[in-house]
């Protein structure tokens, strides 16, 4: 073949697609060219060839072209289909054209998608340090902006980590994942082009009507991404019908390193499953629910009400077993119809799919039947009632086969009795065929050729075969087509015309039932909305239904969630930490977190069990602030605006070299964003430096947090010394988590107490670890040592306010003795002075 032609109109789509791989349809192929071809057949591992003129070419079959793009996706490209659109003649080149563009954040396969996952293309628009975010999912037609500063961009980007981020070219933000990123023009993130773009597609005049008309940037990103969509996908986006704004300011945030202390969805390690909140709670039956769950763990409620209509649900499923399991036997038949109706309304969908629909639709009656009135008062103001779908499923009923094939194309979909032109066709494609064999019979009595046959091939299609002893008896009306080793093939009138009668039935059936597939695919997309609705209801009655569920096995209970500043747990337990242990061994343990005890200090050994405690209470008010049951006994949860974990940088081996500076940053962004409203779990911060430094940045951090934020605080260190810190102020409180000796071993009772703990236990709990028994011995005497010298130094004590830990070092009273002139004191001056130092000493 000539390649110049080809190659001409390669270049010609190829400029248009400057940094995407172009997968050019030739015949049975995908072929890619030149640049494309070396770096394809190095990642996908497969020949690369020259052709002509030295170009280099790496193809992969058409029919198998999947796995190889989905290689290239995850490998962080992006892969263009250019197919031909016309059926190739010969001697003219075909017209070919990009159908389609496939990017990480703009898969729609399923292979590729995750099913408990949402696969969101993010879109950033800025201006002078406000940041526009849109996330889009497209796969089931999820669509939301909102707007947020810089560091909270950055915790939103961790916390969806969307599978592709478009933003312009000029945006520049440190952190963030390279591999994801794709620039755009920046004019595309205007207000005026976005605006433009979304009311055109929503087919409104303005935005108002999805309550987001005054998020300027918001809305630039949320039209560059859809503009990016359409021109990846090009057609069949009708599902994504409504963009919903969304505020952080109306869910508690929890900022990335608090995300990560708490493992909420993730473990500390990064990876996914066992060992999170998630992991535990997620009892969903459906696709959507397993979605919808993982969003409410992102975003956590504020609002005590709607916190509350939650938790009612929970707990009449709770409370009612008949209707908790029938719930789940029922919502265990539904599938994905959020990602099915997004395929049904973008033309995506087969036959076997508008089935699985029909089916999910089937239930919705029978759920309608199990939910007591009581459910459809909704939180969101609608109701739960499920519409009524019969015309739909009726009509996938009747029209499709119950096993249809996978390819629309090829006919059997199609049941008997749905289309009368289809229903004739079908007979006289199947009387042909009973024709052709007749016709077989009657020729060999005709003939007395006893052998005759009746075959069929591609060249020239139905033919009569005669062997050559026979060839003697054939009659003039047959035409000789071919002759073959053992005979010779003819054809005639009669078949000729049979034949073209059979088999264009044949190909009308395909494009018969073809046309009766979407045609019908075309009305069930007419209820797009609706079932999108119904998806999103089943995803909230999935949650709750496994919110219930996990709050039998469990064990948990209601909490009481209201706007008081209160936080009271009676044996609260780390909902993660004991399903990992036996049961009944994990040991609850109390909080209260009133007004006037604001801060815990938690003293303990290495081991007790500190860094457990405080997890378990912010994951906990986590829960009740999702509309979950929580593990305790009993439980008071006035809402917080935000939760913060910090751990010392020596607690947290997962971070990088200079992790003194990033804890300290940590704790500054505390400091300077916590509320009184707010819950700060603070472990072991001050670590990471030397002792006298650390303990007095932990000293002065919660002097700040008592006196200026006045929020409610956990602190949890091992340096006993800061107990002291509950003689300045009655908001703080002394505990400890309790260990014994017991004949010179130390064993953890993982008991909250009240009262600091007086000694570090480190030498104990060294001595667990193995060290060799002369280094324990050694290292008593040294301790016992230094015990003493310190004990001689905090025989004084200061008692004022704002004691400074580092004058207990040198007394105020050794300060003034240095000061005295013996020689020039007078005696009156020598009372007064002995007076002074008297008060100090006091
Ligand atoms: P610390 O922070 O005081 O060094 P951790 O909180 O890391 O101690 O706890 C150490 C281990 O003790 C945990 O891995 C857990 O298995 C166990 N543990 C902690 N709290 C409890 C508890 N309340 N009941 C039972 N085991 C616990
Ligand atoms: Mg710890």
């Amino acid at each position: 073949m000539n390649l110049t032609p080809l190659l001409e109109q390669y270049s010609r789509i190829k400029k248009k697609y400057q940094d995407i791989i172009l997968f050019f349809r030739l015949g049975d192929f995908y072929e890619t060219f030149y640049d494309d071809a070396v770096l394809v057949s190095k990642i996908l591992g497969i020949a690369l060839t020259q052709r002509q003129q030295g170009v280099p070419l790496a193809g992969v079959p058409y029919h198998s072209v999947q796995p190889y793009i989905a290689k290239l996706v995850r490998a962080g490209y992006k892969v263009a289909i250019c197919e031909q659109l016309e059926e190739p003649k010969p001697g003219k080149l075909v017209k070919r054209d990009v159908v389609e563009v496939i990017t990480s954040g703009t898969l729609l396969d399923d292979s590729l998608l995750e099913s408990n996952k949402n696969n969101y293309l993010a879109s950033i628009a800025y201006d002078n340090n406000k940041y526009g975010l849109a996330l889009v999912d497209l796969s089931t037609g999820d669509f939301k902006i909102t707007e947020l500063s810089e560091d909270e961009l950055q915790d939103e980007l961790k916390k969806v980590n969307p599978a592709e981020i478009i933003a312009p070219a000029t945006l520049k933000i440190k952190g963030l994942e390279l591999i994801k990123f794709t620039q755009i023009e920046p004019y595309e993130f205007s207000y005026e082009f976005a605006l433009n773009e979304l009311t055109e597609h929503f087919k409104v005049a303005s935005l108002d009507g999805f309550g987001c008309k005054d998020l300027k940037l918001g809305i630039g990103a949320g039209g560059a991404a859809l503009a990016y969509i359409k021109a990846t996908k090009k057609k069949g986006l009708e599902y994504i019908n409504r963009v919903t704004p969304y505020f952080l300011s109306n869910h508690l945030i929890i900022d990335e390193p608090t995300r990560r202390n708490l493992e909420l969805t993730q473990k500390i390690g990064g990876s996914e499953g066992e060992g999170t909140l998630l992991w535990v709670l997620d009892h969903t039956c459906t696709p959507m629910g397993g979605r919808f769950i993982r969003n409410l763990i992102n975003f956590p409620l504020i609002d005590a009400k709607e916190i509350n209509s939650r938790l009612d649900k929970v707990e009449e499923l709770v409370n009612s077993t008949t209707l908790l399991d029938g719930l789940r036997r029922l919502l265990s038949k539904i599938t994905d119809l959020e990602r099915l109706i997004a395929k049904v309304s973008g033309e995506r969908a087969n036959a076997r799919e508008l089935v699985m629909i029909g089916n999910a639709l089937k239930i919705l009656p029978e759920l309608n039947s199990i939910l007591p009135d009581k459910f459809y008062e909704g939180s969101c103001g609608k109701d739960y009632k499920f519409g009524n779908f019969d015309s739909t499923v009726s009509l996938i009923d009747r029209a499709i086969v119950d096993n249809p094939p996978p390819t629309i194309k090829d006919g059997g979909i199609i049941k008997a009795g749905f289309n009368k032109e289809l229903d004739e066709l079908r007979k006289l494609a199947f009387s042909g065929k009973q024709w052709i064999s007749d016709f077989e019979s009657n020729e060999r009595r005709r003939t007395g050729i006893q052998s005759l046959k009746v075959g069929f091939n591609n060249v020239f299609g139905y033919y009569i075969e005669v062997t050559k002893p026979n060839l003697k008896l054939v009659p003039p009306t047959y035409i000789r087509k071919q002759t073959i080793v053992s005979g010779e093939r003819f054809i005639t009138q009669e078949l000729k015309e049979y034949e073209s009668k059979v088999l264009s039935a044949e190909e009308r059936i395909k494009q018969l039932e073809y046309e009766l597939f979407c045609d019908l695919r075309k009305e069930v997309a007419k209820k797009t909305t609706e079932i999108q609705y119904v998806a999103k209801k089943i995803a909230e009655l999935d949650t709750f239904a496994s919110f219930a569920w996990v709050a039998k096995r469990n064990g948990y209970t209601r909490p009481v969630v209201d706007d008081g500043d209160s936080i009271i747990i009676k044996n609260g337990r780390h909902p993660v930490v004991e399903q990992l242990l036996r049961e009944g061994e994990f040991v609850p343990n109390p909080t209260i977190l009133e007004k006037d005890s604001e801060i815990y200090i938690i003293t303990g050994p290495n081991m007790a069990g500190k860094s457990t405690y405080l997890r378990q209470v912010g994951l906990i008010v986590v829960m009740a602030q999702i509309g979950s049951f929580v593990p305790a006994t009993e439980s008071r949860i006035g809402v917080c605006d935000r939760i913060f974990t910090r751990i010392g940088a020596s607690d947290d081996l997962t971070r990088g070299v200079s992790t003194f500076l990033a804890e300290m940053n940590e704790t500054a962004n505390i400091l300077n964003n916590a509320s009184k409203r707010s819950l700060v779990l603070l472990d072991e911060i001050g670590r990471g430096t030397s002792t006298f430094d650390g303990m007095s940045i932990a000293w002065a951090t919660i002097e700040y947090l008592s006196n200026r934020i006045g929020c409610k605080t956990l602190f949890a260190t091992h340096y006993h010394e800061l107990t002291e810190l509950a003689t300045i102020s009655s908001k703080i409180k002394n505990y400890q988590i309790a260990v014994k000796r017991y004949e010179d071993k130390i064993i953890f009772l993982r008991q909250l107490r009240p009262g600091g703990c007086d000694e570090s236990y480190g030498i104990d709990v060294a001595k667990l670890a193995g060290l060799p028994q002369v280094v324990i011995k050694r290292a008593k005497e040294i301790l016992h040592t230094l015990e003493l010298n310190e004990r001689k130094a905090s025989k004084i004590r200061a008692k004022s306010k704002q004691v400074d830990l580092f004058e207990l070092k040198e007394p105020p009273v050794l300060k003034e003795l240095d000061k005295i002139e013996l020689d020039k004191i007078t005696p009156i001056d020598a009372l007064l002075l002995i007076k002074k130092l008297k008060s100090l000493r006091e």
